[in-house]
């Protein structure tokens, strides 16, 4: 499978500064900041730094370092929100899974319950 990144994507522009963003948590291998269109009250975005398109193309061609830093960051994230009554995440994937903008990140939804899995 070829997974062909696009360095003009969205997310590479906010990972560059060049776009405006509500950080939540910056780390070495992890940006994640509130969804511009939050469809729950608590709904933020983990996104790697690393030029991945997609989930599965993050879990092949990402080090295990930058897989670990980015699993951190999400707890991370998910203790700075205060998720203790739980979330759910998310990882929109190419087209049939309705990506959007094509760099890998997770949907971190909560503050209410969020409702069955709708398809
Ligand atoms: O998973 P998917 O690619 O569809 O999600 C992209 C997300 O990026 C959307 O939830 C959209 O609201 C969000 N977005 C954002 N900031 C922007 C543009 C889009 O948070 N400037």
């Amino acid at each position: 499978m070829d997974f062909d990144y696009d360095p003009e994507n969205l997310f590479a522009k906010i990972l560059r500064g060049e776009i405006p963003n509500k950080t939540v948590l910056e780390t070495d291998h992890a940006l994640a900041f509130h969804d511009i269109a939050p469809q729950a009250p608590i709904h933020v975005l983990v996104v790697p730094k690393g030029p991945y398109v997609s989930l599965d193309h993050f879990a092949r061609d990402a080090s295990a370092e930058e897989q670990v830093g980015f699993l951190s960051a999400v707890s991370q994230v998910c203790e700075i929100l205060g998720v203790e009554a739980g979330f759910r995440a998310i990882a929109n994937s190419r087209e049939h899974g309705m990506q959007e903008v094509p760099h890998f990140h997770l949907h971190i939804l909560a503050g209410r319950r969020i409702g069955p899995l709708v398809v």
